[in-house]
C-alpha cells in the first residue's frame, strides 16, 4: 500500500481531461499535474484515495518527447493553462484523444472524428481578459486567480492575451499605485477596484477598458483616459461598471461610460457585432470563425431551409448562416443577448432572421405548435449540455440533420447517445481547439435523422449468433472503463459477470464459477454493485 510522502518511479502513460498524467504503479492510477505522456518520473506520493493517489513531481527522469519549455512563468501557479509544458502539436493529439474517449467511453459511440482544427494562433488569442485587483502583502496585484483560490498570481504577461492587454495593465497599474487609489478587499469589503475587464475586436482592433468599481466615481479619470490614449491609439471605449455586491459575479448591473462608445464593434465571418461589456462573444475569433465555417458545412444549406439556432447567444452562428438559408430562428435566454442579437441582424441588413427570448426546448416546443418544422437544428448548449425535453421536442420537429456544437465534450457524448435513441445517428465530428494551452476544446458533430422508411425491419434469433469471447471481453473492458470513469471504482471481471447473472443476461457456462467446490469467491461489494447495474443500463444491456 502506498503511503503519503513515499517516493516512486512512474512512467506517465496517459492525460486526464484535466491535463493531470496518469502512471500506474502495484495496480493504483496515480495522478500527477504538470507531467506529460512519454514521462519517466519520480514522484512524491501527496493523498492516497482507495483506488487511485496524486503525486507531484520530484525529478524527471527521462522527459516526454512532447516536452517543451513553458513560455510562461508562472504556469505552475496560475489555474488558466494546462498544457504550457507539452508542444502544442502534442496537446492537440491529446485534444483529439479526448474527445473521441468520451464519443466512445460515456456515449458508447465509436466513431473516428476529422482531425482537430488547430487555433490560427496556439497564443496571444484572447480577445478578452478580466484581472482582479487586490492588495496581498503590501503590493497591488493584478493578474489572475490561483485554482480553487481567491489569491491573485501576478501576472502581467500573459501567453494567451494579446501584448496590448499587458501593456495597458502595468499602465493601469502604475496608475492606480501613483495616485493611491485602493484595490477591492473581499472580507471588508472595501476598496474601489475590483476587476479590469479588457475587450479588444480581433479584426477591427478596437479596444475596451472597463472598470468594475466598488462605487460609482474614478478617480482623475480625465488624467487616466489620457494615459490610455497614449499607450494605445485604438482605444475605442472606457467604462466604469458598479458592482457593489458581495459576489463572485464580477459585472454589476451599471455602467457609466467615461470615454468614447458605450460598445465597441467588431466583424466576425464578415458580419458586424457590436460588443458591451456583458455581451457574449467566443474569445478566440479567427478559430471561432473556423468553428463556425465547420458548423456551416455540416448543416449543408442551400437556400431552401428553416435554420433553428437553439442557444443563439448575440445571434453570431445563425447570423453567419443566414445567406445561406431561407429563415433562421434564433433562440436564447438570456433577454440582453436576444436584443443585441436582434441588433446585430438588423446592423448587417439581414431580414430573414428572428430571435426569441426563452428555455430551447420550451421555445422549441411553441414553434412546433405553430407548424414550424426546421430543416436544420443547431445546438450550442453550455457546458452541461442540453435536457431530455429539449432534446426530445427537437427530435419530434424531424429535422434533417442537427448540428450540435460543444465546448464539453463529456455531455456531447451524453446527448448524442440520448439523441441516438430518438432516431438521430452521428456521422462526423471534429474538435476545433479554441481554447489552446487550456483544457477546453470545441467540438462540432453533426447528426442526421435516420430514415425509417429506407431501414428494414430484420428478426434475428440470438441462438444463431456466434458471440466470440473477443467481443464479450471488448464488452467487459467497456463496462470497467464506464465503471471507473464515472464512479471512480475498479472492478473486476468477475463482479461483473456477477452482476450480469443476477440480472438474468447470458454469461459464458463456466465463466467465473468456482473451479472447485472449495474456492471462495470475493462477492460483488453493494457499491460497486450499484456501478456495474448502472453501466449495463448505460450500453442498455438491461
Ligand atoms: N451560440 C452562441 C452562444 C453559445 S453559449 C455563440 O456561439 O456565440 C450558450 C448560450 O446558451 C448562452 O448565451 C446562454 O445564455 C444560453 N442558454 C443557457 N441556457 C439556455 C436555455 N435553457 N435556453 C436557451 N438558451 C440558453
Amino acid at each position: 500500500m502506498l503511503q503519503k510522502n513515499q517516493i516512486i518511479p512512474l512512467k506517465i502513460t496517459d492525460i486526464t481531461h484535466e491535463g493531470s498524467g496518469i502512471g500506474h504503479y502495484e495496480g493504483m492510477a496515480v495522478f500527477v499535474p504538470n507531467s506529460a505522456i512519454g514521462d519517466s518520473l519520480e514522484i512524491r506520493i501527496l493523498k492516497v484515495n482507495k483506488t487511485h493517489c496524486f503525486g507531484l513531481i520530484e525529478k524527471i527522469i527521462v522527459p516526454s518527447p512532447d516536452r517543451i519549455q513553458p513560455a510562461c512563468p508562472v504556469s505552475r501557479q496560475c489555474g488558466g493553462c494546462v498544457f504550457q509544458h507539452i508542444s502544442y502539436e502534442a496537446e492537440l493529439r491529446y485534444k483529439q484523444r479526448f474527445v473521441e474517449q468520451n464519443f466512445r467511453r460515456i456515449g458508447g459511440i465509436f466513431l473516428e472524428g476529422e482531425p482537430i482544427e488547430a487555433s490560427p494562433q496556439p497564443e496571444h488569442y484572447r480577445n478578452k481578459a478580466q484581472y482582479p485587483i487586490r492588495k496581498q502583502d503590501g503590493m497591488f496585484c493584478t493578474g489572475f486567480f490561483a485554482p480553487r483560490s481567491h489569491r491573485v498570481i501576478n501576472c502581467e504577461d500573459c501567453q494567451l492575451q494579446p501584448p496590448v492587454f499587458s501593456k495597458l495593465i502595468k499602465i493601469i497599474r502604475r496608475f492606480c499605485e501613483d495616485n493611491h487609489i485602493s484595490a477591492y478587499d473581499e472580507k471588508t469589503q472595501k476598496g474601489l477596484l475590483r476587476h479590469i475587464y479588457l475587450r479588444r475586436g480581433a479584426h477591427s482592433q478596437e479596444m475596451m477598458v472597463c472598470l468594475v468599481c466598488n462605487g460609482h466615481t474614478f478617480p482623475k479619470s480625465d488624467q487616466f483616459i489620457q494615459t490610455l490614449r497614449e499607450i494605445d491609439p485604438n482605444l475605442a471605449s472606457v467604462l466604469l461598471n458598479v458592482n457593489q455586491e458581495n459576489t463572485n459575479v464580477i459585472l454589476g448591473k451599471q455602467t457609466k461610460v467615461l470615454f468614447g462608445k458605450p460598445a465597441i464593434t467588431d466583424t466576425m465571418c464578415g458580419l458586424h457585432f457590436t460588443l458591451s461589456p456583458h455581451a457574449f462573444y467566443q474569445v478566440n475569433t479567427v478559430a471561432a470563425e473556423r468553428l463556425y465555417a465547420i458548423a456551416a458545412e455540416y448543416a449543408g444549406l442551400t437556400g431552401e431551409e428553416t435554420l433553428l439556432d437553439l442557444y443563439c447567444g448575440v445571434g453570431t452562428i445563425g447570423l453567419s448562416m443566414a445567406a445561406q438559408a431561407k429563415n433562421i430562428i434564433g433562440v436564447e435566454i438570456i433577454p440582453q443577448a436576444v436584443q443585441n442579437a436582434s441588433a446585430n441582424a438588423a446592423a448587417n441588413k439581414i431580414e430573414n432572421a428572428r430571435f426569441l427570448c426563452g428555455d430551447a426546448g420550451e421555445a422549441a416546443a411553441q414553434l412546433a405548435k405553430e407548424g414550424i418544422h426546421p430543416h436544420v437544428v443547431i445546438l450550442d448548449p453550455p457546458r452541461k449540455g442540453c435536457d431530455s425535453i429539449t432534446l426530445e421536442t427537437v427530435a419530434k420537429m424531424c429535422p434533417e440533420r442537427i448540428v450540435y456544437i460543444s465546448c464539453n465534450s463529456a455531455t456531447l457524448a451524453r446527448d448524442c447517445a440520448m439523441l441516438q435513441t430518438l432516431d438521430y445517428k452521428p456521422v462526423r465530428y471534429r474538435p476545433v481547439d479554441l481554447f489552446p494551452r487550456t483544457q477546453h476544446v470545441e467540438t462540432v458533430c453533426l447528426l442526421s435523422k435516420l430514415r425509417t422508411e429506407h431501414h428494414i425491419k430484420v428478426d434475428l434469433d440470438l441462438g444463431d449468433m456466434d458471440l466470440t469471447s473477443a467481443e464479450s471481453k471488448a464488452t467487459y473492458d467497456e463496462i470497467k472503463a464506464y465503471v471507473l470513469e464515472k464512479f471512480g471504482l475498479k472492478v473486476s471481471s468477475l463482479y461483473i459477470s456477477q452482476i450480469k447473472r443476477k440480472c438474468g443476461l447470458e454469461v459464458g457456462e463456466n465463466y467465473n464459477h468456482p473451479k472447485s467446490e472449495n474456492t471462495k469467491v470475493p462477492t460483488c461489494p453493494p457499491e460497486k454493485e450499484t456501478a456495474i447495474r448502472k453501466a449495463l443500463e448505460h450500453f442498455k444491456m438491461v
